[in-house]
């Protein structure tokens, strides 16, 4: 690795940001020194915060009914070939509960845009959820929806939101969606959420159709600024029935580059290995914690369902039961020597007081 390569890199542990085109050096110059570098001051600046901890949340997918159209997503209202399915509000809060049977203390209730979710019928589900699972976080991952509909859900106790914001570059969202959706919105409701009260997740997908470096350097720039409390990023992978099935698929080695990218910029950030970095790679999710990440999300979903909620190919963990999904990870993070805790997982904001706090505990 070339000196360039290893000031950027000391820059970016030490002050938490490099401009624009600093990052696109960054990553348009990796090799694999500069990747294991970044891995390794990502561990370092996650160590004093969570430790070899890694927090799990409890995803239900609630609905493969949706009206949006996004190009990537393999359950847009154009897929014919979905067979299309929504969980009744009583198998949702069974899920949820079983959930919280397992050691899971955050439910993420995910879907397509469906109408039948109304604030009601919603509201009812995260009121009932919060009844009954105690000092357990819900999490909605449901879309765009209006401010007055955010507000109504986080009275009735959902205290965090996941919506990725796909890319932060306003044109490449355009030929991501079709017309009719807008990146501004899209960003609207992200400051909407915050500006109401949720730990807010926001997000893309790497190697995304027409994805470049300089994009790449934007969403650096903006997880620098927007401070996201959750960031989920994984690789786009191709689904067989959209506009964008041959596309290549995104790799394991760029998210992992980025992973830890975005753990220097904002250390206390909760980083997902996601399911989808599971599905290219058999030790993607692995490979993703020693890259700088400490969640993971298995599927709580019924198995009757998940075959089919295919945003894209190939998904994994369509078999499993929701318990083995958690014990499977249980035993891939103890073999790398990670802990999977009961814990509702929050963002720890003060690096600092918590690393004082690890070292009295041990
Ligand atoms: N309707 C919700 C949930 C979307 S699904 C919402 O709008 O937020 C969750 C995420 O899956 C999406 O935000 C997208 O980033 C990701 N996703 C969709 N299709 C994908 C694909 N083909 N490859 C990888 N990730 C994909």
């Amino acid at each position: 690795m070339n000196d360039r390569m290893q000031r950027l890199i000391d820059r970016l542990s030490q002050e938490h940001a490099l401009s624009l085109g600093e990052y696109e050096e960054l990553i348009a110059g990796r090799t694999p020194e500069s990747a294991e570098l970044l891995a390794q001051r990502a561990v370092e600046a996650r160590e004093p915060i969570y430790g070899k901890t890694v927090f799990t949340r409890g995803l239900i997918e609630i609905s493969n009914i949706c009206k949006n159209d996004c190009l990537y997503c393999g359950i847009r209202r154009s897929n014919r070939n979905v067979e299309r399915y929504r969980l009744e509000p009583d198998v949702i809060v069974a899920c949820a509960q079983e959930g919280y049977e397992l050691g899971f203390r955050t439910i993420v209730l995910q879907g397509g845009e469906d109408s039948f979710f109304s604030d009601e019928i919603l509201c009812g589900i995260v009121s009932r959820i919060v009844a009954s699972c105690p000092d357990t976080a819900v999490t909605l991952s449901m879309g765009e929806r209006s401010r007055a509909s955010y507000e109504l859900l986080h009275e009735a106790g959902a205290t965090r939101y996941l919506l990725r914001h796909e890319t932060a570059t306003r044109e490449h969202y355009e030929r991501l969606h079709p017309k009719g959706m807008s990146w501004d919105a899209r960003m609207q409701c992200l400051y909407n959420l915050r500006e109401i009260g949720y730990q807010v997740g926001a997000g893309f997908m790497v190697g995304a159709p027409f994805q470049t470096n300089a994009h790449l350097a934007q969403e650096m720039r903006f997880v620098e600024e927007f401070k996201p409390d959750m960031c989920g990023i994984g690789p786009f992978i191709p689904h067989h029935d959209t506009p964008f099935k041959d596309h290549p698929a995104g790799t394991l080695e760029l998210t992992c580059y980025l992973l830890s990218m975005i753990r220097l910029i904002h250390p206390p950030v909760l980083l997902p290995a996601t399911t989808a970095l599971g599905t290219i790679d058999a030790r993607g999710r692995e490979k993703g914690m020693q890259a700088g990440a400490n969640v993971v999300m298995p599927n709580l979903s019924p198995v009757t369902v998940r075959r089919q909620y295919e945003l894209y190919d190939n998904k994994i963990c369509i078999g499993d039961e929701a318990a083995q999904c958690r014990s499977c990870l249980q035993i891939r993070m103890r073999n790398i020597g990670y802990e999977v805790v009961i814990d509702r997982g929050d963002i720890r904001k003060t690096a600092h007081t918590n690393s004082v706090r690890l070292c009295h505990q041990e």
